[in-house]
């Protein structure tokens, strides 16, 4: 039997001619199983890889039915997508409008950082579409600048980031105020923490369908480099950079302070570098990233607010300087580079403080790290004594490309119980200590303590 395609899902003449146009052949295993059960006028929780084309799979749907109907109320917003930053919102608006080419619909953005009496304005023009960040539209909420009584979808991209702290309550506010039929579809690579379902609860109304699609892991290599302070970590960048082949690479830090620190010392030994993070104005936000995307730059020193969704082509290489909270965030982090069936190489600084976040964030996702050195530049720490001196080197080798253990080269689809444990929750301090030892984990006995400084957008 053949694969299904799109003609197999998508009636709609126009829809079918901006696919064409986007040079989609075939639906991915996502938009297969997630856009018939969207069509149904099913709530959806699903989950997959990054890079897989959750986009479409919300959107298709959602514009194929509204195409089909009359709206329920013509001075609503028919479809709302939150995001949790201005970039990814702007990055949904564009392959909305793609999609929505050779049809009448229009798309509105309402993100932070732009002036409240031009988005007031866009939104009395009353857009069909409206994708934004649930900060800025929470305050359009209570400014009452927003209908959204006859709302037919509801979409949280990044849904648990989304019920994230920080963001849930903005989430639940804009919710509340949206019409009680409206289909809910969330999405995401990570759904799995304990503690979602309640929030869940509160944003899908009766019934969901859960879809989890257990795909072949993208072709990630993941490595780790030991590091004595991140001023050996500096080092081992340049080192890295200088001798790794890479269209575009993106550097996580953990901090503000640490990002422009990191930018400056790039920018001044003569790499193409822009920071993205929470302190730089909107503007400057969006000229870095463009730079970026178009090449303009090949490095993009970044916090956590590039973690999540952006679809940057050429991305081959991603570093970790300072390693990510947890294993979600490392899979998102991670999940900048491999997208859509290309290959990527992950690459993670590891100092002694690190050392017990890594070893979880590896048994949680079911990898080894391969432990790399840089010629010359090998620190004084090597891990904990007790690997050093058991004999076993460190320096191990193992070619890890696979990402997830229990991942097939089979896509299937399956309903699946949340009987994941903590580690993947986005506050690993906590989820760290408290993880139960199951399956062969065993929780480090010191908290590891670190300060998260990045919010939201
Ligand atoms: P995710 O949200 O799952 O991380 P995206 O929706 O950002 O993934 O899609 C990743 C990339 O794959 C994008 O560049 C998108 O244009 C592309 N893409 C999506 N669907 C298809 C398809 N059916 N065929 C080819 N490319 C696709
Ligand atoms: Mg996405």
């Amino acid at each position: 039997m053949t694969q299904p395609g799109f003609h197999d899902l998508i009636s709609d003449v126009q829809l079918r001619k901006a696919i064409d146009a986007l040079g989609y052949e075939a639906p991915t295993p996502v938009q297969l199983a997630a856009i018939p059960a969207a069509s149904q006028g099913k709530n959806l929780i699903v989950s997959s890889k990054t890079g897989s084309g959750k986009t479409a799979a919300f959107l298709l749907p959602a514009i194929q039915a509204m195409l089909a109907r009359a709206s329920v109320n013509p001075e609503s917003t028919r479809m709302l997508i939150l995001t949790p930053t201005r970039e990814l919102a702007r990055q949904i608006v564009k392959n909305a409008e793609q999609l929505l080419k050779f049809t009448s619909f229009k798309v509105g953005m309402v993100c932070g950082g732009e002036e409240l009496k031009y988005q007031k304005a866009m939104l009395r023009k009353n857009p069909e579409v409206i994708v934004g960040t649930p900060g800025r539209l929470a305050e359009h909420v209570s400014h009452k600048s927003t209908e959204f009584s006859g709302l037919e979808f509801l979409v949280l991209d990044e849904a648990d980031r989304m019920l994230d702290m920080g963001l849930s309550e903005d989430v639940l506010k804009i919710a509340n105020t949206c019409r009680n039929e409206r289909q809910t579809l969330l999405f995401s690579a990570t759904m799995e923490q304990k503690g979602l379902r309640h929030l869940i609860k509160q944003v899908i109304l009766g019934e969901a369908e859960e879809i989890y699609i257990d795909d072949k892991p993208n072709a990630i290599v993941q490595q780790m480099l030991i590091a004595d302070d991140f001023k050996h970590k500096e080092k081992l960048l340049l080192a890295l950079l200088q001798k790794a082949d890479f269209q575009k690479a993106i550097i996580f830090t953990n901090t503000k302070v640490r990002a422009t620190q990191l930018d400056n010392f790039l920018r001044y030994n003569k790499f193409r570098v822009g920071a993205l993070h929470g302190d730089i104005t909107q503007d400057q936000r969006k000229v870095t990233l463009d730079h970026f995307r178009q090449g303009r730059t090949s490095i993009l020193v970044a916090t956590d607010v590039a973690a999540r969704g952006l679809d940057i082509p050429g991305v081959e290489l991603v570093v970790n300087i300072d390693m990510a909270y947890s294993g979600d965030e490392y899979l998102h982090r991670v999940g900048r580079t491999g997208r859509a069936d290309a290959e990527g190489r992950a690459v993670s600084m590891v100092d002694a403080k690190e050392w017990n976040l890594t070893k979880s964030i590896e048994r949680y996702l079911g990898v080894t790290f391969e432990v790399i050195a840089m010629p010359g530049l090998k620190g004084k720490y090597q891990g904990p004594d007790k690997i050093k001196s058991s004999g076993k080197s460190v320096g191990t080798k193992k070619k890890t490309a696979v990402k997830d253990k229990k991942a097939e080269a089979k896509p299937k689809v399956k309903v699946r119980e949340r009987d994941k444990k903590n580690i993947g929750n986005r506050r690993v301090p906590k989820a760290l200590t408290e993880a139960p030892a199951v399956d062969g984990f065993a929780p480090p006995k010191k908290k590891i303590s670190k300060q998260l400084d990045d919010g939201g957008e």
